[in-house]
């Protein structure tokens, strides 16, 4: 089968269950993003069951929710380190 997402891992693997895959997406211009993968060859989100559905965005919602523990700044922190840096 010709599909790039099934035929190699896609990326560095970041995560990985019997259903599917995680993998970040070199991307200069939006740094942090990921791929959710599903390991069996599936053309479109329709094409799941009901079930299949729910449990891919529970790893969609997952993988955010990781990158937004490591990655989202504290407002309050940036702003005081701005305010320290403008000021030396
Ligand atoms: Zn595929």
């Amino acid at each position: 089968m010709d599909c790039e997402l099934c035929n190699s891992t896609g990326g560095l693997l970041l995560w990985q269950e019997d259903f599917c895959k995680v993998v970040p997406v070199e991307d200069d211009e939006h740094p942090g993003t990921c791929r959710v993968i599903l390991n069996r060859h599936t053309r479109e989100m329709t094409d799941l069951t009901c079930a299949e559905r729910t449990r891919l965005m529970h790893a969609v919602f997952a993988t955010q929710a990781a990158m937004r523990e490591i990655a989202a700044p504290d407002a309050a922190a940036l702003a005081a380190r701005l305010r320290r840096h403008m000021q030396s």
